[in-house]
Formats: C-alpha cells, structure tokens, sequence
C-alpha cells in the first residue's frame, strides 16, 4: 500500500499507486506526492535497487587472503 500527500487538497491517505496516472486520489491535482512501498515497486526498480546494494559491499567474507 502506498501513501500520498495532496499539495491541492491537502489530503493524506492510503492509496493503491498507479503509475500510469499520476495524480491525487481525491482531486485528481498532480500536485501529490506518493510513498510507495516495496510491495508496489516495478520488479525493474527492485532489481537496479538489489544491484546497487550488492555493488557497494561485496559480502565475501570467507574468501581466503594470501
Ligand atoms: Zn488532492
């Protein structure tokens, strides 16, 4: 579930987010901002996510050193 905050009509609410159309639930004024939780991200977005989180610290603590 996502959250978002009405600029317009200064609502804030839950909301399912639809990315096709960006707009307040309650207005329809694109003065909104939403908070979209993981559950709701494009499986792309998670994917670049996921890759960053892996490209910053290598977790190979096993590896032997000479
Ligand atoms: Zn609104």
């Amino acid at each position: 579930m996502a959250t978002f905050r009405c600029r317009t009509c200064h609502q804030e609410d839950a909301a399912v987010y639809d990315a096709s159309r960006h707009a307040c639930p309650r207005c329809g004024s694109r003065e909104v901002q939403f908070a979209i939780g993981i559950d709701e991200m494009p499986d792309p977005l998670i994917d670049a996510i996921l890759e960053l989180a892996d490209g910053a610290e290598p977790l190979d603590r096993d590896r032997e050193e000479d």
